[in-house]
């Protein structure tokens, strides 16, 4: 079985983004800026954002946490998207999810400016995804395809299932998988048996939220195997992908922690170093 190393993939794109960065930045006299926007203090989310932004330091994208308390009402989130919206330092913003219940995730994201969408949810960026018009890709599937690319697999007639179908992994990723020449299927909550379907899979992408959901009896011998899952079970981080039982099956397979997890960061950095690019030659905010 071939680890599919998101890690090293990152931190290799990640030197190489940094050397991009700062040869703009010598020329342009201005860093990529991120903004960050946390609503509560979710201890996933707070180790999401701080992993964000450390990433952020290292490639030289100068980043800003704006952390929000649970209380906050949406007129006040409204106020900083429309501020952060006209600061022409910011080139990136994204609201880190999920956000308290009373707050609705989808109207706040598509008042983020859509050239400053970094993570790529903005309902017209994902119309422009859907349309195969160029536009900026949400993280995770653009980290996916990154990863795959760098293992040189080609999803060009494979038979691709992906478990879970939502906004910002599941559905965004058939589009991709398609886009390359996939054949997709789409498994959810009301599939019915699911093994029968998953067995089908060349290339198998699962984003459940359910821990140790796919096991090796799920998986067809020789599959290559995306565990997109973070889940947490006695203190331990695991995915919804048994590593230890489809290790013995799967061609190739991402580990999780360390798989998925950093090509997310990488796409969201490139997403923002892109954003930044496309500000400098536009010369707009
Ligand atoms: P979600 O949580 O919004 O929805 C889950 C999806 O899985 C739904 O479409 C649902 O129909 C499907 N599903 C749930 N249980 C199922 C079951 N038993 N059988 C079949 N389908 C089932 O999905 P999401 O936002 O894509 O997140 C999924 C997981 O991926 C979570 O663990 C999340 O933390 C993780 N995640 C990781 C990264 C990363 O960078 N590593 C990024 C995004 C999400």
């Amino acid at each position: 079985m071939i680890l599919l190393d998101g890690r090293k993939v990152a931190s290799e794109r990640n030197l190489q983004l940094k050397d991009k960065i700062a040869q703009a930045v010598a020329v342009h006299g201005r860093e990529p800026g991120l903004a960050i926007i946390m609503i509560g203090d979710n201890p996933a989310s707070l180790s999401y954002v701080k992993g964000k932004g450390k990433a952020s330091a290292l490639v030289g994208i100068k980043h800003e946490l704006h952390q929000l308390p649970d209380t906050v009402t949406e007129d006040e989130v409204i106020a900083l998207i429309e501020k952060l919206n006209q600061d022409p330092t910011v080139d990136g913003m994204i609201l880190q999810l999920p956000i308290p219940d009373h707050l609705d995730d989808a109207k706040l994201i598509d008042l983020i400016a859509r050239e400053k969408d970094a993570d790529g949810f903005h309902v017209v960026n994902q119309g422009y995804l859907y349309q195969k018009k160029p536009t900026t890709k949400p993280a995770t599937p653009k980290g996916i395809m990154t990863l795959l690319s760098a293992y040189d697999i080609n999803p060009k007639g494979m038979n691709a299932v992906i478990v879970g179908r939502s906004n910002i992994v599941g559905f965004p990723i058939a589009r991709l998988l398609m886009d390359a020449g996939a054949t997709i299927t789409i498994c959810h909550r009301q599939t019915k048996d699911m093994a029968y379907h998953t067995k089908q899979a060349d290339l198998l992408v699962v984003s459940a939220g359910r821990a140790r959901l796919v096991g090796a009896d799920m998986v067809k011998p020789g599959a290559i195997v995306v565990d997109v899952g973070v889940n947490r079970v006695d203190d331990k981080l695991v995915g919804d992908v048994d590593f230890e039982a489809v290790k013995e099956v799967a061609s190739h397979l991402t580990p999780v922690p360390k798989g998925v997890g950093p090509m997310t960061i990488n796409a969201l950095l490139e997403n923002t170093y892109e954003l930044y690019m496309e500000h400098l030659v536009a010369n707009k905010v």
